[in-house]
């Protein structure tokens, strides 16, 4: 395979690049790699404005960078684009690509850049954030463009791409400036690759949680209420409350003890963490009695104080506290996406007080913890531990130690790891759990983060078996991350199909006619105290027609109620999932049910 760039310190290159400043390293040939495809999509993206540029003369453009997604280019022109002009600068990118132009690379000065964009206000923002003397461009064809590259060396090499959607986007990020047009595009190596991505994305708007929590009245969304901040409809509020319940129960086996902190809190607390200085944009504050209060965008600071409540021996250690902790955090009103992004949303968090020497174990339990969480959910996951960063706070004995546990603790149940050299918090190592959906996407959620620093800015102590002060280490953890982020995926992974134990309404049943209703109200009732949730679908349709509706409800279970069913006190059931019908006893029924529902533990 070609080679078409050169990776060096983590930073690629493409071969003009690297020839034209003496770089060398290993070298990255085209082949779907991750560096491969970051030289292809942003050479794409060059290339889709160049289309642009083609179409519509007065194009202005900002920038072109590469993200998950594939690519994207910011830009301006006089009329809106649609879905339908995607096509059609796909259509000229691809007669493009085949003028097989050179993409070539020049250096320039910064003033002759300012002079031959002058009547370009897009690229003067640009040139803002760029203090550089000497600037290159990138040529292809009679287009060029202000760029660091990497690019290809030429358009023939992009064959295999498509764009992907179109949006609007602040100049810059700012919510304060003018909206422009965002393409979003992606690019690979062969046809094949690019075919399964396409395939992927047509599953995933399928799958699309927004999409589903619609259809099965899960939660909305109101501009009265508020951007961000979600309602939770009571077939929602059924899942969640069902999934929490678990959890619960998950948590106290595990020897967690619940707490809870308050919604806000004085001001002072959030100087004290370090929050104030480093996160005030991202917090919501109000004002109680003259007395400047913040809500919590985390729960540490109340846990903390839980924590210090209580005088603690080495042997109540690790300590771990609980709370389904409710935070609010500010994001760009054009970043929020369904329950993926909101502004409220309730962390699975814990914090967990323990002595260095525990740390180890401490994360052995949480990786159990996980594993298990993750196989009653059928995903499956990736960790990712994150090292030390060049600004760090602690000495290198505490970095160490913390980071060698918790590699020790990954190693020693056998599981992989990537790591993040230097992408560690400032006061502490981390491990990322990255869950893989059904249909291959990777999702961040869940952390578990090692903490020297809170609990030295707070003076947490416990006391030792020599009977003097120490400092516990503090770890942060949250394994779903949020309950809102969390079903949210799992809406898409499991196709709106949730696990009995947590789906929303467990059965519906379908009395025949109406004197079969009593005995239908009997059973809700009855599974209501074995904690499961029924629907009955008696409205005044035909049968078939109301088990077509039941069939649409994505409900695990069917069961339909007729003369003989009342008189023997027995179940027509339909198990919708494995597609099979049986009659079985009023007990069975129970019994069965039960069984699910505790294969369900975590
Ligand atoms: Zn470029
Ligand atoms: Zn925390």
């Amino acid at each position: 395979m070609e080679p078409i760039g050169v990776l060096n310190d983590g930073q690629i290159y493409d071969l003009q690049t690297a020839e034209a400043l003496n770089i060398s390293g290993d070298v990255v040939k085209a082949d779907n790699s991750a560096e491969s495809l970051e030289i292809l999509r942003h050479s794409c993206a060059h290339m889709m404005a160049q289309a642009i540029k083609e179409l519509y003369p007065e194009a202005k453009f900002f920038v072109g960078p590469v993200v998950s997604e594939g690519f994207y280019y910011d830009f301006k022109i006089d009329s809106k684009i649609t879905d339908e002009d995607l096509s059609t600068i796909e259509k000229k990118m691809k007669e493009i690509a085949n003028r097989k132009l050179p993409i070539q690379r020049y250096e320039t000065t910064r003033s002759e850049i300012l002079e031959k964009f002058a009547n370009d206000e897009l690229k003067q923002a640009v040139l803002k954030n760029i203090t550089d003397d000497t600037l290159t461009l990138y040529k292809q064809g009679d287009f060029e463009d202000l760029c660091r590259g990497p690019h290809l060396p030429n358009t023939r090499m992009i064959r295999a791409f498509k764009l992907t959607r179109v949006a609007g986007a602040y100049l810059g990020g700012d919510e304060e400036n003018e909206m422009i047009t965002r393409i979003y595009g992606i690019a690979f190596f062969d046809k094949k690759e690019l075919n399964d991505y396409v395939r992927m994305l047509q599953e995933a708007k399928k799958r699309d949680h927004r999409k589903l929590g619609t259809e099965l009245e899960l939660f909305t969304f109101n501009e009265d209420i508020g951007a961000g901040l979600p309602l939770w409809l009571p077939n929602g509020a059924r899942l969640r409350s069902k999934l929490e319940h678990l959890l619960y129960k998950a948590h106290r086996i595990r020897g967690y003890e619940p707490v809870r902190g308050p919604e806000m809190l004085k001001a002072d607390q959030w100087v004290l963490s370090g929050h104030y200085a480093n996160y005030k944009e991202n917090m919501y504050f109000t004002e109680i009695d003259g007395q400047e209060y913040g809500i919590k965008p985390m729960n540490c600071v109340g846990h903390i104080q839980i924590f210090k409540n209580d005088l603690v021996s080495y042997k109540d250690l690790p300590k771990k506290l609980f709370e389904y902790g409710v935070v609010h955090r500010h994001e760009m009103s054009g970043a929020m996406h369904g329950l993926f992004r909101v502004r409220e949303f309730t962390q699975d968090d814990a914090h967990i007080f323990c002595m260095p020497s525990q740390v180890k174990d401490v994360i052995i339990d949480v990786l159990e913890f996980v594993d298990s969480l993750m196989k009653l959910f059928d995903f499956k996951y990736e960790m990712e531990v994150s090292t030390k960063p060049k600004k760090a706070i602690g000495d290198d004995a505490f970095w160490e130690a913390t980071t060698k546990g918790i590699m020790d603790a990954l190693d020693s149940e056998n599981l992989e790891y990537g790591i993040d050299e230097g992408g560690g918090a400032f006061y502490g190592p981390k491990i990322d759990i990255k869950i893989l959906d059904a249909i291959g996407r990777k999702w961040q959620c869940g952390t578990v983060q090692v903490d020297m620093n809170l609990p030295s800015r707070f003076g947490v102590e416990y006391i030792n078996d020599e009977g003097s002060k120490e400092q516990p280490v503090m770890i942060h953890r949250a394994i779903l991350g949020s309950f809102e982020r969390f079903i949210g995926i799992l809406t898409e992974h499991c196709a709106g199909e949730f696990p009995f134990a947590i789906a929303p309404t467990q059965v519906i049943f379908v009395p025949i006619a109406q004197p079969h209703v009593e005995y239908a109200k009997e059973l809700q009732k009855e599974l209501l105290y074995e904690d499961m949730d029924s629907d009955i679908f008696d409205m005044n349709e035909s049968l078939n027609k109301r088990i077509r509706m039941a069939e649409k409800k994505r409900v695990p279970m069917i069961v339909v109620i007729g003369d003989e069913e009342v008189e023997n006190q027995t179940i027509a059931l339909r198990d919708r999932r494995k597609r099979e019908q049986s009659n079985i006893s009023k007990e069975e029924f129970f019994t069965m049910l039960n069984q699910i529902q505790k294969g369900s533990k975590i």
